[in-house]
């Protein structure tokens, strides 16, 4: 691979290697092995923000193990024994709306919240958390979760994890487009894009495929595509519980996740069965074909800076569900629109 350099003055051929780093983290050094790229023209360092991204990431996790903090999985993990949602979850212990979603994407907790996340493995700080006047909860969501608490079971068998995440989200409505969420169906889905997709379909462009078919199919049908319900997240529309269900589908062998060495946000979904067309209705192949055509050969960087043009995206704060009723005024859906006496909504 080449690289600028910066010392070379043009692009160079670089090797990456392997060396002990040490990172201010909250103003403690953590030494890591680090991934360095070197030029070799002059073998001087080059810094490649992918790579000083992902040893900062190698950073934060250490310092996290060093200090008995949760990791990100380990918040997720906690979050949906409970059937929680990043949101609840911060509504349950009056955090800010996003501050679970930064912890899941990386950023550190300090010692209090991590404490008070650690606190809920045992099921009576749930309860305790929940007659506090700092509890956001609205009565519905509390008597969800007092549910939920009942229904624990200790160990969750593997088919127990995939019915709790398909209730989590199937919270009904303009959320979700009217149509329930099935995980078997959306792995259909994401299959089909796996295997049609030019190139390397990573997951972020596959979450913004998702939003683009599941609202265009609204747009056309009044239903949406896979029921998947969207929040504003800054790198643009994201599927509600999108990594847990990227684990769903690996676990069940449907697909693998290829991290790149450069970046590990950019992991590839590798598809690991056939697609079949045979699946889809007509309509559905229509939508799914559509998006394709029009979408599936831009990188998702573009499509993230797309949707940053909308006024829905504008409108709204990090974490905000996207409602489907917005889909009619998606300006990137626009241009597919067909002259049809049929759809009323053209
Ligand atoms: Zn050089």
């Amino acid at each position: 691979m080449e690289v600028y350099c910066a010392n070379c003055g043009q692009d160079r051929r670089v090797a990456i290697v392997e060396r002990r780093e040490t990172y201010p983290v909250r103003g403690e050094p953590i030494t890591v092995d680090a991934k360095v790229a070197v030029c070799q023209t002059c073998h001087q360092d080059i810094s490649v923000a992918s790579l000083d991204d992902d040893n900062l990431e190698t950073a934060f996790n250490q310092y996290r193990q060093l200090h008995g903090f949760l990791t990100a999985k380990e918040i997720v993990h906690l979050r949906e024994r409970y059937d929680l949602s990043q949101r609840r979850l911060a509504g349950l212990l009056g955090w800010g709306a996003i501050t679970i979603q930064r912890y899941e994407n990386g950023g550190i907790q300090d010692v209090a919240h991590d404490q008070i996340l650690r606190s809920l493995s045992d099921p009576n700080a749930v309860k305790y958390y929940l007659l506090q006047p700092s509890c956001r909860l609205t009565p519905g969501q509390r008597a969800q979760l007092e549910a939920a608490l009942q229904a624990r079971p200790t160990v969750a068998p593997w088919e127990r994890v995939k019915a709790e995440l398909t209730r989590a989200m199937n919270r009904g409505g303009i959320e979700q487009g009217f149509r329930s969420f099935d995980v078997e169906w959306l792995e259909q889905v994401v299959l089909w894009f796996a295997v049609h997709v030019p190139g390397e379909l990573y997951k972020t462009k596959l979450a913004k495929l998702l939003w683009l078919a599941d609202f265009w199919h609204f747009r056309r049908e009044r239903v949406s595509l896979t029921g998947l319900a969207y929040a504003r997240v800054p790198h643009g529309p994201m599927p509600d519980h999108y990594l847990a269900l990227l684990d769903v589908m690996e676990t069940d062998g449907v697909v693998t996740l290829n991290e790149d060495d450069f970046d590990p946000k950019k992991a590839a979904i590798i598809p690991r069965e056939p697609s079949d067309d045979a699946e889809f209705s007509a309509v559905e192949m229509d939508t799914l074909r559509t998006i394709l055509r029009h979408f599936g050969a831009k990188r998702a960087v573009d499509l993230s800076e797309e949707s940053h043009q909308e006024t829905t995206w504008v409108r709204r704060a990090d974490g905000d569900i996207i409602p489907y009723t917005e889909a009619d005024t998606l300006r990137m859906l626009d241009g597919l629109l067909v002259p049809d006496a049929q759809n009323p909504f053209a």
